[in-house]
């Protein structure tokens, strides 16, 4: 079985770590690779910084338009091969094929807008801001930026952060997720045909001690994580404390309201995609479905219905909507969390649990779960289950529903489904969430935007993507000059 080699200084070397983790499709438990994991992959970042840190002296002199140059062909080779990945992004992570090619496309777009830093990095100038003196900012590059990814988007994750990097001048090392590695070995065998100076980007392998190693590290001036809200905040507080910018994206449980002037056909749909999308492995998967005002229960039957027409099975599969959790271990706690909800007095409308699914009867699947009437202060509600478990609450007027909303210890999105103008800017305004939703279930920002979590959903200030990604992998320079008239000209 191969163990994935870390790419490092523009070639693919083996890692200082003997040890390894099988990489396993969690379809069908079939082990994919293997891939280093254990105390020495601190030694191949060692490797990696290093290499970023002397390919940095070149690259933060090259023009910005010349820095831009590879992220076109390189958008260019994704779009050659992006089948090959979105399988690859289906066998580890599970997710169906038609949710991978879209992860993709998601990254491309990130790569497309970075090809505007040319425009995105121009700065500020104010002449004779006093008598005789300019003043102007200027922007440039941080250093070696590192990226820690999680691996329900393994395809996409990396270029929040990624071209952005390089085009502002910066070297980068990038620590995919263990657990879906092999999406990103084929993106960097797409990287070394761009002809890049050796070490600008690099990849490395591992868990914790490759992380620790990036945030101990010196010569790494700016950390980018996404991942669970435990490990965020530990990155946000260790690498701050070492001096470092950080940006840690973390988890999530996501309230949608709706009203009872909704498009119930449109609504209905939007969140069952929402909830059961990527089997609920997602940072904006809507979790609590807060119905107001659904007396005769419409609204709850439909979202049943439509639940229960999901296809679930292997990713690969024709027709196939909805795959399985990443491990064992995520299918027991997703179950044992919708025992819990069941304990704490729900009534349980549709049952996921046990599902068999013919010809893949070792994988990690979970069907479509719907749970009504748990309480408020419940361990499911509060919970994120990152499974397809939706919670059904029913409540009186949309005052209440955003007071529920605004009880989230996190903030990564917050939906409303209405046609009245009215209750959508209410919302708007009030939701304590930094992504928000009118009639949209994954209220998930296009790459020109930031991708804005609030309170446990995020640790940091400027986010990913767009303008926000800029200033993170930018610092900024202000010139002050003074050429006093009474200087004597000469010519
Ligand atoms: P995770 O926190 O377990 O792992 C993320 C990364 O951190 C991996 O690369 C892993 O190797 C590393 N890691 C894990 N434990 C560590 C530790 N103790 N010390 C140092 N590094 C460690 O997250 P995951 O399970 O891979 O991803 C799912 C989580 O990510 C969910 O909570 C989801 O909501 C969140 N997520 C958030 C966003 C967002 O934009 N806010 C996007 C995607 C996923």
């Amino acid at each position: 079985m191969e163990v994935l080699k870390n790419y490092i200084n523009g070639t693919w070397q083996e890692s200082r770590e003997k040890q390894t983790k099988d990489v396993v499709n969690p379809a069908n438990q079939e082990i994919l690779a293997k891939v280093p994991f254990g105390g020495n992959t601190s030694l191949d970042v060692e490797a990696a910084v290093s290499a970023a840190s002397s390919a940095l002296k070149e690259w933060r002199d090259v023009p910005v338009m010349k820095r831009v140059q590879p992220l076109y062909k390189l958008k260019q080779l994704i779009e050659e091969n992006i089948e090959e990945i979105s399988s690859l992004i289906t066998l580890e992570c599970g997710k169906s094929y038609a949710e991978s090619v879209a992860e993709m496309q998601r990254g491309i777009e990130n790569i497309e807008t970075a090809c505007a830093t040319p425009t995105l990095m121009q700065s500020e100038f104010s002449e004779n801001i006093a008598t005789g003196i300019d003043e102007f900012m200027i922007r440039q590059p941080v250093g070696v930026c590192a990226c820690i990814s999680p691996f329900n988007f393994p395809g996409m994750i990396p270029f929040w952060f990624m071209p952005y990097a390089l085009a502002c001048g910066n070297s980068f090392v990038l620590k995919p997720s263990e657990k879906v590695p092999l999406t990103m070995m084929k993106v960097f065998e797409l990287i070394d045909r761009l002809d890049l100076p050796k070490g600008l980007i690099n990849l490395v392998h591992g868990g914790k001690e490759s992380v620790d190693a990036l945030l101990d590290h010196s010569e790494v001036k700016a950390i980018s994580f996404v991942g669970s809200t435990k490990v965020a905040r530990y990155i946000y507080q260790r690498g701050t404390a070492n001096g470092k910018r950080v940006q840690a994206q973390g988890g999530a449980k996501n309230p949608v309201i709706v009203m009872p002037d909704a498009d119930i056909e449109m609504t209905t749909k939007i969140i069952a995609d929402s909830v059961y999308g990527c089997a609920g492995q997602r940072c904006l998967a809507a979790s609590n479905i807060v119905t107001v005002g659904d007396n005769n229960g419409q609204i709850r039957d439909s979202l049943v219905e439509a639940a229960k027409n999901k296809t679930t099975g292997f990713g690969l599969e024709e027709g196939v909507e909805m795959g399985p959790v990443i491990t064992p271990e995520s299918k027991t706690r997703v179950e044992q969390l919708i025992n819990k909800g069941i304990d704490e007095g729900a009534n349980l409308l549709l049952d996921g649990r046990n599902a068999n699914i013919s010809g893949f009867e070792k994988g990690n699947f979970i069907k479509p779960t719907i749970l009504e009437k748990v309480p408020l202060d419940g361990e499911v509600i509060k919970t994120e289950i990152f499974g397809p478990v939706m919670s059904l609450l029913p409540m009186n007027t949309i005052d209440e529903a955003i007071d529920f909303v605004n009880s989230n210890s996190y903030g990564n999105m917050a939906c409303l489904f209405t046609t009245s103008g009215l209750n959508a800017r209410t919302f708007r305004n009030r939701a304590n969430a930094g992504n928000i939703g009118i009639n949209i279930g994954v209220a998930a920002p296009m790459a020109q935007f930031p991708f804005s979590g609030w309170n446990d959903s995020f640790f940091g200030d400027l986010h990913g993507q767009g303008r926000h990604a800029i200033e993170f992998f930018t610092q900024t320079k202000v010139v002050i000059e003074r050429w006093p008239k009474e200087w004597t000209r000469k010519f």
